[in-house]
C-alpha cells in the first residue's frame, strides 16, 4: 500500500497517513469474484435492503452511498422509504418482509429512526433482523457471536478498522490499545476485535478520568466520541497508531480556523463550501502520532467496503444453507 507521509514535522515527527480509500478499493476489488461466483451459482445478485425512515440529512447522504456502492458493485438494492411520522410498526412490516424475500441477502435500518417512533423502536427493529442477513452486525445473535470469538457478521465501521490495520502491516497482539467511546456500535465491538487480536484493550468515555493520561499509554489509539478535534496531541504517546472514527460536519469558522494553518487547503474548502467535515482527531497530532488515519478519506470509505464484504458473505451462507 502506498504510504503518503504528511505533518508540518515541528518535532521531526510526520505521522503516516493511513488510505483508507485505497484499501477500501483493494476490499471492494476482492469482492469481484466472488460476486460473480454468486451470481452464477445462484442465479441472480446479492441483495442488499435498506430501511430509511424519515428524512434526516445525514440519512439520506450515508444511505445513497450505500446504495450507490453496492449498485456498483453489481448487487441488486432496494430502497424502502417509511414516513418521518410513520409509526415503528410500519417499520418492523418492512423489516419483517426483507426477512421473508429470498432475493435479499442483507437488510440494514438506517439509524437514528425519528424520535416520534419510541425511545425503544430501535432495540425493536433490530431484534425483529434476521441474523442470517444483519449485514450491520446489531443483533443480539451477531454481538454475542462476536463477544465469543466465533464466525459471523461483525460490525462495519470496527471490522474496516481491523482490515486497515491489517493490511498496513501494523502489529496488533501484544499492544496497548486504548478505545475512546462504548457505542455498540463501534466503541464496544472495536474493542472486542483488539481484544481477539490479543491487543491490552482498555475503553474509555465520558466518565473516564484522566482521559488524556489514559489515552496516553496507547500504542493504537482509537477515537469514537463524535466530538470534533476533541483528541489533542497531549492524548497522543509519541509514534503511536491513531484512529479517527469520528464524522463531525462544523460551521462554525472560529473553530476551524483554531485547527489549521492559515495556508491549509482545508481552510480554503471551508471557505468555499462553508461546512467542513473533521474527525474526533485535531490536525496537530499528526506530528505526534507515528500513523493517522484522516477524515475525510480515513475510516469512513472502510465502513462502505465492509458493508459490501458482509453483504456478500451473508450471500454466500445463505446459499450454502
Ligand atoms: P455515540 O454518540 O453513540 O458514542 C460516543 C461515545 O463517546 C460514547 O460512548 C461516549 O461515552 C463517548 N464520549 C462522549 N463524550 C466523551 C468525552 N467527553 N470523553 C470521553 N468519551 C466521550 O457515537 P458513535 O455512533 O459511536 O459515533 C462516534 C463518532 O464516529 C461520530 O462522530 C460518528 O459520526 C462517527 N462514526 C463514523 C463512522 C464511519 O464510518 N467513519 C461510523 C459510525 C460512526
Amino acid at each position: 500500500m502506498p504510504a503518503r507521509w504528511v505533518g508540518r514535522g515541528v518535532k521531526g515527527i510526520a505521522a503516516r497517513m493511513l488510505d483508507g480509500t485505497a484499501t477500501a478499493a483493494a476490499i471492494r476489488g476482492e469482492l469481484h469474484g466472488r460476486i460473480a461466483a454468486f451470481r452464477a451459482r445462484a442465479g441472480r445478485p446479492p441483495g442488499l435492503g435498506i430501511v430509511l425512515a424519515g428524512s434526516d440529512p445525514g440519512s439520506e447522504i450515508y444511505v445513497r452511498n450505500k446504495l450507490k456502492t453496492a449498485a456498483e458493485e453489481g448487487m441488486h438494492t432496494e430502497l424502502i422509504r417509511v414516513p418521518a411520522d410513520g409509526h415503528v410498526d410500519d417499520v418492523l412490516a418492512t423489516v419483517a418482509a426483507l426477512n421473508g424475500r429470498d432475493d435479499i441477502d442483507g437488510i440494514l435500518v438506517q439509524s437514528p429512526l425519528p424520535e416520534g417512533m419510541g425511545a425503544d423502536a430501535e432495540t425493536q427493529v433490530i431484534d425483529l433482523i434476521g441474523p442470517a442477513k444483519d449485514v450491520d452486525g446489531f443483533t443480539p445473535v451477531s454481538v454475542g457471536r462476536l463477544v465469543q470469538n466465533r464466525p459471523g457478521l461483525v460490525p462495519c465501521t470496527p471490522a474496516g478498522v481491523i482490515e486497515l490495520l491489517e493490511r498496513e502491516g501494523i502489529a496488533i497482539s501484544g499492544r496497548r490499545a486504548v478505545v475512546i467511546g462504548r457505542s455498540d456500535i463501534v466503541g464496544k465491538p472495536m474493542a472486542m476485535l483488539l481484544l481477539h487480536r490479543h491487543a491490552t484493550v482498555t475503553i474509555c468515555h465520558s466518565r473516564t478520568q484522566d482521559l488524556p493520561a489514559v489515552a496516553r499509554t496507547a500504542d493504537i489509539l482509537v477515537a469514537a466520541i463524535g466530538r470534533p478535534a476533541f483528541v489533542t496531541p497531549d492524548f497522543v504517546k509519541p509514534g503511536a497508531v491513531v484512529i479517527d472514527v469520528g464524522i463531525n460536519p462544523v460551521s462554525d469558522a472560529a473553530l476551524v480556523r483554531s485547527w489549521f494553518p492559515p495556508d491549509s487547503p482545508r481552510l480554503a474548502a471551508f471557505a468555499k463550501r462553508g461546512t467542513l467535515t473533521v474527525g474526533d482527531v485535531h490536525p496537530a497530532v499528526a506530528e505526534v502520532a507515528g500513523a493517522l488515519t484522516p477524515v475525510p478519506g480515513g475510516v469512513g470509505p472502510l465502513t462502505i467496503a465492509m458493508l459490501m464484504a458482509n453483504t456478500v458473505r451473508a450471500a454466500e451462507l445463505r446459499l450454502a444453507l
